[in-house]
């Protein structure tokens, strides 16, 4: 899952971005409003982390910005994370179309399920487990099960699985699956995707993940 996390505050974001990699999230870490505008309008999140008093551009009138683009990126969840804790900016936050807050300061666990839970939401179902013939998925504890047996993934595994099961049946491509399994820090090997596919369906069992030529890659 690709997080887009909005912070100013240096303590804050570093922090928030290590926890949420350790949960299994790839966070691309932004700093200020202009930059945050842009990689909205750039790129697609699963979710958005984001502060409301930011540098540049105010958080609230990016959220503002974000609900006005047509398509897929202007629908991506919202979770506002603020020292604000009136109750006015609550209700303008919520208003211009965030989905979630959370004050600071806040628990990291709480975040990360938060989060979880507004991805599942977005995804169009409530419950933590997902099923894709005699695969079954936890989305909060990631953990899988294929044929009822428990299989272990390493995170690249487990992120490039989270990827094609978000929507079993669609057609990633490799750049699309890049998206999802690295953040914009990370080193990308020109086969990295190949090498990781390669492993997780030596685990899953190569049939359940058909490769389409010249297109990419989908959930059998
Ligand atoms: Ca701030």
């Amino acid at each position: 899952m690709r997080l887009l996390l909005v912070e100013d505050d240096s303590m804050i974001g570093e922090t928030v971005r290590l926890g949420l990699r350790k949960d299994g999230f790839t966070v691309d870490w932004i700093r200020d409003g202009e930059s945050a505008r842009t990689a909205m309008s750039n790129e697609t999140y699963d979710a958005i982390l984001l502060d409301l008093g930011l540098p540049r551009i105010d958080g609230l009138d990016l959220l503002r910005y974000l609900r006005a683009m047509t398509g897929p990126r202007g629908r991506a969840p919202v979770l506002v994370v603020t020292a604000r804790d009136a109750v006015p900016d609550r209700v303008t936050g919520l208003d211009a179309g965030a989905d979630d807050y959370l004050v600071k300061p806040f628990d990291l666990g709480e975040l990360s399920a938060r989060l979880r839970a507004l991805i599942r939401r977005q995804a169009g179902r409530g419950a933590s487990i997902v099923e894709h013939g005699e695969l079954a998925y936890d989305t909060v504890n990631r953990s899988l099960c294929v044929a009822g047996v428990a299989v272990s993934l390493s995170a690249r595994e487990l992120a490039l699985f989270e990827a094609l099961m978000v929507r079993p049946g669609a057609v990633l491509s490799k750049a699309q699956l890049e998206d999802r399994v690295y953040g914009w820090s990370d080193k990308i090997e020109s086969n990295a995707i190949e090498v990781h596919m390669h492993s997780l369906r030596r685990k899953i069992g190569a049939h359940r993940i058909r490769t389409i030529r010249g297109v990419g890659y989908v959930l059998a």
